[in-house]
């Protein structure tokens, strides 16, 4: 049965990741709710049933964000109107019907009441922080959004030709060194399956943003159920099947290329792959991200995290003396051992 507001007090119930259920925000009893793995890939074109489909638009409406532009879908039992990209109230809602059911979804790990730590112990980490910054993390506001995206699975092969350009040391006569090249001929065949190559589709992230808090973990991955949902904004998709298909097979073929590059010692010139796409099939599927905004010295920052694992990602305000320090001791470090090579010659 479904639930839709607390049986003791009438409450409003939101998807607690720390009890893995539904909790009233009223009076915090905990309800219990199902997870389940049935929901395999299918092809690109394939339709989901209408019953799933009729479900999910009676129980989800589409709002915009008047503030950022984002265009978000939320149970119809959340009354907020903030927009959980910018932190704004400035929700709206539109007749627009919520668009395509999301299939599977990977919950949120860590809770909104542990985010902000998480966040602050996992930012102060990162290298060239303002030292006045980090001592004193400014006021960030964060929201809870599931964001968009195709995960696709497909089995590549393909066909590859290049040369290797092998360097060789060699002395000529009056006893100088100098740098030959020889090059040779490779080619070779690649075959690889990928399961979960994912392509974010919504508004307000783009595909390097995601990249940074990648990976997410599909083992923990369920059948999409509006319950995990419930007190979170839903990213809406911005494209294509269709466009991330194709932005899917261009990152398989960057990781092939990648690793015929690792297989060989030698630098390979001229690469051409012919890559075979088979058995493509896909979800659509909502990850847990949260987004960091603040701001340090009148400038606005918007950072994103893993709502999975923690890991995060953006940019920080960076310190430009340490920086200048760093450099000039790479310069020290790797300078003066040659001038003393010269001086001592
Ligand atoms: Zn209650
Ligand atoms: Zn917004």
């Amino acid at each position: 049965m479904e639930i839709n507001e607390c049986k003791s007090c009438g409450g409003r119930v939101e998807f607690s990741p720390k009890h893995k259920g539904l909790k009233c925000v009223n009076c915090g009893s905990i309800y219990s709710i199902k997870y389940t793995q049935s929901i395999s890939k299918r092809p690109v074109g394939s339709e989901i049933s209408s019953f799933d489909m009729q479900k999910w638009q009676e129980n989800n409406h589409s709002y915009t964000c008047q503030n950022c532009g984002a265009n978000i879908v939320l149970n119809k039992m959340d009354i907020t109107s903030t927009c959980k990209y910018c932190n704004t109230n400035s929700l709206v809602p539109l007749e627009d019907l919520p668009g395509l059911k999301p299939e599977i979804i990977i919950p949120f790990k860590i809770s909104k009441d542990d985010a902000k730590t998480e966040f602050n112990n996992r930012i102060k980490k990162r290298k060239f922080l303002p030292l006045n910054f980090k001592k004193n993390l400014p006021k960030a506001d964060i929201g809870a959004t599931y964001i968009s995206s195709f995960t696709f699975e497909m089995l590549v092969t393909a066909t590859y030709s290049g040369r290797l350009r092998i360097s060789k040391t060699v002395r000529d006569k009056d006893g100088r060194t100098r740098t030959v090249y020889e090059y040779r001929p490779i080619s070779g065949n690649v075959r690889q399956q990928f399961d979960n190559l994912v392509v974010e589709a919504s508004d307000k992230i783009n595909q390097d943003e995601i990249m940074d808090i990648f990976p997410y973990d599909f083992n923990e991955s369920y059948d999409y159920d509006d319950d995990f949902v419930k007190g979170y904004n839903v990213g809406y998709y911005n494209q294509t099947v269709e466009q991330a298909e194709i932005r899917a097979k261009h990152d398989a073929v960057n990781i092939i290329e990648r690793q015929i590059h690792n297989k060989y010692s030698d630098p390979i010139e001229s690469l051409t792959i012919k890559p075979v796409y088979l058995n493509i099939n896909y979800n659509y599927a909502l990850l847990p991200t949260y987004f960091v905004t603040f701001s340090y010295k009148n400038k606005s920052y918007i950072n994103v995290m893993n709502g999975q694992t923690g890991k995060i990602g953006g940019k920080v305000p960076r310190s430009g003396v340490k920086i200048t320090l760093f450099t000039l001791f790479i310069i020290l470090a790797i300078g003066l051992p040659i001038l003393f090579i010269l001086l001592s010659n």
